[in-house]
């Protein structure tokens, strides 16, 4: 990929034109892009991208992709004009780019994408657009409506409610879809709720028409409010229901009762603080957003190479004198295996060692290795896997243990009082990621978060670090609302040290239990 990119990169003369792929970003949550818009963004030289299309997708494109964000019409400083967008898109195809155009739900409901493309098609660029899931189907189905349903609709609208149907020489027939249609979708309609309202109820619709509108459909931040056509409109006006929201009218509406699914998920409209480091926090994000939780990743660990890997590298040369290798962390298998392949080894190198994990987790990603744990303690501990391995017996063994730079010390000592000899092999360290001390103090003076959760006692210290506030009372007070989770009895005691009480600790010491407890928590 990277040879076929240089080439298009230097733009001489003769360059081959570009394209521009309109792409669907779907309807918030950025899971919904279409498999087709992911692969398109996956090779873009330049993605174009405004308010609803969720910034999370911008992941998928390569790193060096230049990035425009064309904001919200009449919005913000980097808001473009229609003009400029549709300029942008056709120089960069010039400059034989991969453009992707990603526009908010799909790009050609009331996304102006027609309009786009009518422009390419002028300038002779080549092109390409992708379905997305409109906000429409998405705010029905993540409010619990079917948008049809045999007994109560066999027909849909989807109407632009931009219109100020009081004004003469609107688009929209209001007498024939008033009554001519069954199930009726309103995109843009918060500012003319009322007027639209009325000019339903005037042209014939029941006034008890069951009416949902829905804010920011399929994200965390989802609302809904509920009402009729005769009072939806002061409904939304009490609750403050702003744009962007979708009104949804019709008999079906009444099925919400029974089907509203996506906002009776445990955690919804919880915000759960994720401490782990990146590459560790998919896991613990994955079950939280599942429960219905909006995640904020704020990591208090980076993970850096040892200072040398002398050690290992001498522990590796001489592998066969070794009675056991120990894993007490998911980093110490993804390190240890990555350095063993920088030295162009394998997994079967470790053929004569019997080897010892921590806990269930570790065990499932040393076997993503090819690898079965020879042990496995009833306590997910390391004090937990001392006491396993010393009741086998260790006397005059060997031990090798890649573990962190610094880690307790309470596995190797004990190992080496039960008589084993104990060789530690840094396989990385733990860096402490830039504090940003003001913005996440922000998010807990505003409140923004319900629940924090450490998964080890350095993400509890790095927290308190990163926080900035050195008096234990201060931070206590600080996060007075806040439910702390720890996964376990080590980490809670790190935490309760440095002055925060700890609501939530699981009995297992793993990611699916640390969920389930924090569900627990607030079920109870
Ligand atoms: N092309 C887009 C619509 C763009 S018009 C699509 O297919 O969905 C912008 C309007 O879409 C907003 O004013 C709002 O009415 C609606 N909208 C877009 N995303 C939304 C969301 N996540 N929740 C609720 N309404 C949304």
């Amino acid at each position: 990929m990277a040879v076929m990119r240089s080439a298009s990169e230097t733009p001489v003369p003769s360059q081959p034109l570009g394209k521009v792929y309109l792409v669907g970003a779907g309807p918030g949550d950025p899971d919904l892009i279409t498999v087709k818009g992911r692969r398109f963004l996956e090779k873009a030289d330049v993605v174009v991208y405004d308010y609803l299309a969720s910034p999370k997708l911008l992941r998928y494109a390569p790193a060096e992709a230049e990035q425009v964000y064309v904001g919200k019409k009449g919005h913000g400083l980097h808001a473009k004009t229609q003009d400029e967008i549709n300029q942008l898109l056709v120089e960069r195809a010039r400059a034989g780019k991969r453009v992707v155009r990603l526009k908010g739900g799909d790009p050609f409901i009331f996304g102006r994408g027609g309009e786009e493309i009518e422009e390419l098609v002028a300038a002779g660029i080549p092109f390409e657009v992708v379905p997305g899931v409109t906000s429409a189907t998405a705010a029905a189905t993540y409010a619990g409506v079917p948008i049809t349903h045999r007994r109560y609709t066999s027909s849909v609208a989807f109407v632009t409610g931009h219109e100020d149907p009081t004004k003469p020489g609107s688009n929209v027939d209001w007498r024939k879809i008033a009554t001519g249609v069954g199930t009726l979708v309103f995109y843009m309609g918060i500012k003319n709720l009322p007027h639209i309202t009325r000019k339903l109820i005037d042209n014939g619709r029941d006034p008890a028409t069951p009416v949902v509108v829905v804010r920011w459909a399929s994200t965390p931040d989802q609302r809904s409010v509920e009402g009729t056509l005769a009072d939806i409109a002061e409904v939304v006006r009490k609750h403050d229901i702003r744009p962007p929201a979708l009104v949804v009218v019709g008999e079906v509406v009444r099925l919400r009762r029974l089907i509203n699914w996506f906002e009776k998920r445990p955690l919804f409209g919880k915000t759960v603080m994720v401490t782990r480091t990146r590459e560790q926090a998919s896991e613990l994000v994955a079950g939280l957003e599942e429960a219905g939780a909006a995640c904020i990743e704020w990591p208090t660990i980076a993970i850096g190479p040892p200072d040398s890997w002398e050690p290992l590298d001498q522990a590796l040369a001489e592998l066969h004198a070794f009675d056991w290798i120990l894993f007490t962390s998911i980093n110490a298998i993804r390190c240890f295996f990555g350095r063993l392949r920088d030295k162009g080894l394998d997994s079967r190198i470790l053929a004569g060692c019997r080897i010892g994990v921590v806990g269930s987790t570790t065990a499932d990603v040393l076997r993503g290795y090819g690898i079965e744990a020879d042990l496995l303690p009833g306590e997910f501990t390391g004090e937990g896997l001392a006491a396993a391995l010393v009741e086998q017996g260790v006397e005059g063994q060997r031990i090798l243990l890649p573990r962190a730079k610094k880690a307790r010390e309470i596995l190797p000592e004990t190992l080496r009082q039960a008589g084993a000899e104990v060789v530690i092999a840094p396989v990385y360290q733990n860096v402490r990621p830039s504090a940003r001390s003001e913005e996440l103090r922000q998010l807990f003076l505003e409140r923004r978060v319900d629940v924090l959760t450490f998964t080890s006692s350095s993400t509890v210290t790095n927290f308190c670090h990163m926080l900035g506030i050195e008096d234990a009372a201060a931070r206590r007070e600080l996060l007075d609302t806040v439910a702390v989770a720890c996964i376990g009895p080590v980490t809670a005691r790190t935490a309760r040290r440095l002055g925060l009480p700890v609501h939530v600790q699981p009995e297992t010491y793993t990611i699916p239990a640390l969920i389930d407890r924090i569900i627990g928590h607030f079920a109870g």
